[in-house]
């Protein structure tokens, strides 16, 4: 018999559904919707500019220092902004502005802290339990090619 493996439970980002992954993976795959899922924290100190997206069923820090550039950041537990950062954010949880933040995109969170001091550029917030972690939509399938003659 094998050893019950200590879980914890977090939200997947790609169908927004809650799951249980073993406590100390770093990475899974959903029982929902299979797909790969990353579990570790990512932290940006440094400038940077990402091509795609900073994603995770953790905690997304951008640091003090930190002027980040992505399309979107999704994370499933919390992001924590103390520098810059110009993204779309998706937040299963809280997503917290620090006093020395400067946010530019839309955020999508269940809970939303801001420091004073914190500036936000623009961008459509819409914060609450229905907020969920959005995915890019699937992609449509292919159009029925008739077989060929
Ligand atoms: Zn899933």
């Amino acid at each position: 018999m094998a050893a019950s493996v200590p879980l914890r439970r977090v939200l997947c980002y790609h169908c927004g559904k809650v799951i249980l992954v073993p406590t100390n993976a770093r990475t899974a795959s959903c029982s929902l919707c299979y797909k790969g899922v990353i579990l570790d924290d990512l932290a940006v100190r440094e400038t940077h500019s990402y091509v795609g997206k900073l994603v995770t069923c953790g905690k997304v820090t951008i640091g003090e220092k930190a002027r980040t550039i992505t399309k979107t950041v999704e994370a499933g537990h919390a992001v924590e902004i103390a520098g810059f950062l110009d993204a779309k954010v998706s937040c299963g949880g809280t997503v917290h502005i620090g006093p020395n933040a400067r946010v530019k995109g839309d955020c999508d969170a269940r809970t939303l802290v801001i420091e004073e001091g914190a500036l936000i550029d623009g961008g459509f917030f819409r914060i609450g339990p229905d907020a969920k972690v959005q995915s890019q939509p699937p992609l449509p399938a292919p159009p029925a090619t008739p077989a060929a003659a």
